[in-house]
């Protein structure tokens, strides 16, 4: 296919932009949104800066302002009843305004000192507008600074596109998918989908087409990891069959309390995938404080009693060593199970001996930060990787582990933040998932409440209320790492204000910064109950537990998302009382931040937290895996709200797999010469293992 308008200029930025090489690339650059020209606006009909409108009207007046590089051009239009300001920076020297012509101006009002303007909008003369401009929807497409530098703007995109419609009429592409999933999905073919994603016949085709497009996205991308998991079925795995002395001994004398039935069952689904002779892969589910890191060390037990390491990677330092602390505390008459830390702290001399320990099998269980992934660090038998509060890592990192034992290891993902179904279809695949639905006996649900600062005066009654009553209460800020120094200061004045306040209590501070023997005091205070407040960092946001405290003031709330905001709420209700976790933020919020603490007002319930945070963030930040994550990069088609399209689509990739695992048969080379095809395109990275 030829495109028309491409000389060797553009076709090197359309490279280096969109990587488009192609005519066939071109025609995959879908349009972001689309703009019904078949209306006509008033300046008084303008609403809101996100819609793009078309006005008829004249010039009135126009005239330069200011000199030199800085020169930009101001014009008058006029609708008729009333005026607009049009404003141009760039190409001023080539700009003919033309009194007394009526023209079509188009563009994406602004508001600015509460006039509507319009910078760089498109003016046609009224003589020049053709039928076809202001008939249906008119395709949108995203431009860089550098593509509009070489006319390749919305509009030059748009020409180049159409450039290539008649072809595409005329001759056709081949489908990339084959026709029995094509008609029995009723799914628009290929070239009526390419041609109506550009210029939609009408709203419904716009819709279909786009609805192929997003199909097949996510159709390959299921059939991916199908594919891939039906090998790794087949994958051995170290068997571990024993339940053996350490974990009955654990369970007979150090458990101090009855387990939940919900950990007995998790303990026994995770036994048996490590007992099968198949590698685990296993995602372990349960809500803050419902008791996981229990279920980790028992787990671990069972690897040791059948003579294997295991490792447990945390996603910060402070959780790799509250997970040491507690483990060896817990273990402390057991020193035959013996258990390390190795975290970015632990120094070279400290090292070498553990490194050596690792390699000749003198350590049961390790447990650490991302230090673990480090070449040097090896292993003498990991047969175990449990992976704490995962959506902090990255894919990558992930599966570097792996390659520390001589076969896969088992592999046990933690979370607190419940992964949404379609993320966990596509990002993972099927793990195999265990649920952790029951909180341990005699906890409240906590009571969650969203203030503006300007009722502080309030809060602090009932800060005062619930110490009288013999409560502690954690006040907790925002740290973020870009603006280290100005969050420590917030904290500070934060903690002088509560000393002021409550001169009659007294107060602990911790925070990142400080040195670890410090914080502990500080901590320690607390736990003991000497102090009555905790002011502190999200460094708290991690393991800490102080039955006591039933009080959790989230100062800046606006400033965490809400799988953070979840994490901290966990902090509290932990004892006997009923516990408060209270919000507060500035007065005027943005919707999505609204929308965020409306959620966490509503529902404790760490499912409904994660499917409002998928909603409102996206899979990428919710992941942290970014985009990078999935095995072919989602162009059209979002995990969010495509589920449904989702579904249906990994049913039809199922169905061709359960036919031909291999996609050997002719009918599947299609699908096996797309996969490859996308996967060498996208810089694939293999997933999970
Ligand atoms: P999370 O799932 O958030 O990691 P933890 O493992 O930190 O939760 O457990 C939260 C608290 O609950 C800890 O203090 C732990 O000792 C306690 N806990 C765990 N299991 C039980 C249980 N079966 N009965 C009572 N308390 C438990
Ligand atoms: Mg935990």
């Amino acid at each position: 296919m030829y495109c028309k308008n491409v000389g060797a200029r553009r076709a090197d930025i359309l490279r280096k932009e969109l990587h488009v090489l192609t005519a066939l690339d071109l025609l995959h650059q879908y349009p972001y949104r689309y703009v019904d020209r078949s209306k006509f606006y008033t300046i008084a009909q303008i609403e809101d800066e996100d819609t793009a409108v078309q006005i008829k009207g004249v010039i009135t007046e126009w005239h330069p302002i200011g000199i030199g590089k800085a020169q930009r051009i101001s014009a008058t239009f006029d609708d008729g009843a009333h005026t607009c300001e049009l404003v141009w920076f760039q190409g001023i020297k080539y700009l003919k305004l033309m009194f007394n012509t009526p023209y079509l101006l188009f563009g994406k009002p602004s508001r600015f000192n509460h006039e509507w303007n319009f910078v760089h909008p498109e003016l046609t003369p009224m003589s020049k507008v053709t039928p076809e401009m202001t008939q249906g929807l008119e395709p949108m497409y995203e431009t860089s600074e550098a593509m509009k530098r070489a006319g390749l703007n919305a509009k030059g995109m748009r020409q180049i596109i159409a450039g290539l419609m008649p072809e595409l009429k005329q001759n056709g592409v081949p489908d990339t998918i084959g026709m029995d999933v094509i008609s029995r999905y009723h799914l628009m073919g290929i070239n009526e989908a390419l041609v109506n994603i550009h210029f939609p016949k009408d709203i419904a085709h716009m819709q279909q087409a786009r609805e192929r497009f997003k199909f097949e996205e996510l159709f390959y991308t299921q059939l991916h990891i199908l594919r891939k998991q039906k090998k790794q079925e087949q994958h051995i795995g170290y068997a571990m069959p024993i339940v053996g002395e350490r974990f009955y001994r654990f369970y007979r004398t150090c458990l101090p309390f009855e387990l939940t039935n919900a950990q007995k069952r998790v303990i026994r689904e995770i036994h048996t995938d490590m007992k099968s002779g198949r590698q685990m892969n296993r995602l372990l589910q349960g809500d803050v404080g419902s008791g996981k890191t229990l279920v980790a060390l028992m787990c671990s037990l069972l690897a040791t009693d059948n003579g294997y390491q295991t490792c447990i990677m945390a996603p910060t330092e402070i959780l790799a060593n509250q997970h040491f602390e507690t483990l060896s505390a817990i273990l402390r008459n057991m020193p035959e199970v013996r258990v390390a830390l190795l975290t970015g702290s632990t120094t070279k001399k400290q090292r070498e001996p553990l490194h050596e320990a690792l390699r000749s099998g003198q350590i049961d269980i390790l447990i650490g930060t991302h230090a673990l992934i480090e070449d040097e660090v090896q292993f003498a038998n990991l047969g175990l990787v449990i992976i704490d509060e995962q959506h902090r890592f990255g894919v990558k990192q992930r599966s570097k582990l792996w390659s520390k034992s001589e076969q896969l290891p088992h592999v046990l993902v933690m979370t607190a933040t419940p992964i949404p179904r379609t993320l966990a279809m596509t990002v993972y695949g099927d793990l195999s998932t265990s649920i952790i639905d029951e909180l341990p006996p005699g906890r409240k649900p906590i009571q969650t409440l969203h203030y503006s600062i300007l009722r502080r005066s309030s809060i602090n009654q009932f800060i005062r209320q619930q110490i009288e009553l013999g409560r502690q209460v954690y006040v907790v800020y925002p740290l973020i790492k870009e603006n280290e120094q100005l969050d420590l200061q917030d904290l500070q004045n934060g903690y002088n204000a509560l000393c002021d306040t409550f001169p009659e209590y007294r107060i602990s501070m911790v925070h990142g910064q400080m040195k670890a023997k410090d914080k502990d005091f500080q901590m320690q205070r607390f736990v003991s109950g000497e102090t009555q407040i905790l002011v502190a960092t999200t460094v708290i946001e991690v393991g800490v537990n102080v039955p006591n405290a039933s009080v959790m003031i989230i100062e800046n709330a606006e400033r965490f998302g809400l799988s953070q905001l979840h994490q901290l709420r966990g902090r509290v209700g932990r004892g006997a009382e009923q516990s408060y976790c209270i919000l507060l933020t500035r007065t005027e919020l943005s919707k999505e931040t609204r929308q965020r603490m409306d959620i966490m007002v509503a529902t404790n319930d760490g499912f409904r937290i994660a499917e409002a945070d998928l909603q409102l963030r996206g899979p990428g930040d919710l992941e942290g895996t970014q985009q990078s994550g999935l095995p072919i990069t989602l162009h059209i088609a979002s995990l969010a709200s495509d589920g449904q399209i989702l579904t249906v689509a990994r049913q039809a990739a199922k169905e061709i797999l359960d036919k031909d695992p291999e996609l050997s048969e002719s009918v599947n080379t299609i699908y096996k010469r797309q996969l490859a095809h996308l996967r060498n395109e996208e810089g694939f990275y293999s997933g999970i293992s």
